[in-house]
């Protein structure tokens, strides 16, 4: 694979609007459940947020899209119809 390849492949993790969704609802759940000062705390998360990180798996058949909280709680958002 050469580069031009490889940033085809790698150079634009995107959600797709169902993984969107899906993020969507899990934070909002997740939010509420575990991290409820979150809806009136203006500085939670710290001065630039950063409280979470998605992580994307390219394989042979799609990519699997995770989110993670700071706190550790995970989301598999991928879209496994669309595989
Ligand atoms: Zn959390």
């Amino acid at each position: 694979m050469d580069d031009k390849e490889r940033a085809e492949r790698y150079g634009r993790f995107r959600l797709g609007e169902d993984e969107a969704r899906r993020h969507r609802e899990w934070l909002d759940a997740h939010r509420r459940e575990a991290h409820p000062d979150s809806f009136t705390d203006p500085f939670w998360g710290g001065a630039i947020a950063g409280t979470e990180t998605f992580s994307f798996t390219p394989t042979g058949l799609g990519c699997i899209v995770k989110a993670r909280c700071f706190c550790g709680a995970e989301h598999d958002l991928t879209d496994y119809e669309s595989w």
